[in-house]
């Protein structure tokens, strides 16, 4: 049977569900996912199209386009945010806070350049994206240079 992750905004409107297994899980740094989610780090799960459904409030999806990279997506009535559509990837990023009865399985680090949030959890930390999404494919160690000289004086 085909596992599914039901979820939805902040005030209910919208429900939205996710079939199967993500792509990928990990953690975007980036300062535009910063400012969206008004936190240091966003949790994401990549999901191919077809696997994400709108069950119910289609019509309360509002979306913000500020880069062609992403198509965000949140609920007009309570400002929620939902889920970001990536058309360069051809995948649809599921807050893993949007559907908490997924596990969350984090794989990889994106974008760690810019991170406030240093994480020392062994995982992989791409400076932006691996190579086959477009990205420069370079590894960053987990502590910046800036952390470093902190911690050592
Ligand atoms: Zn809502
Ligand atoms: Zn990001």
């Amino acid at each position: 049977m085909t596992k599914s992750y039901q979820g939805s905004c902040f005030c209910g409107s919208v429900q939205i569900e996710a079939q199967g297994e993500p792509e990928a899980m990990g953690y975007c740094h980036c300062a535009s996912c910063r400012s969206w989610a008004a936190a240091p780090v966003n949790a994401f799960s990549l999901w191919k199209p077809q696997a994400v459904k709108v069950l119910a409030g289609a019509e309360f999806i509002g979306m913000v386009r500020k880069t062609p990279m992403s198509e965000r997506q949140y609920c007009t009535q309570c400002g929620g945010h939902l889920m970001t559509w990536h058309p360069p990837f051809g995948l649809m990023d599921v807050y893993a806070a949007t559907i908490p009865s997924l596990t969350f399985k984090p794989g990889v680090h994106v974008n760690y350049e810019q991170t406030v949030l240093p994480m020392r959890d062994g995982l992989p930390k791409f400076k932006d994206f691996p190579a086959e999404m477009g990205g420069s494919g370079q590894m960053l160690p987990e502590h910046r240079a800036a952390d470093w000289e902190q911690m050592t004086g």
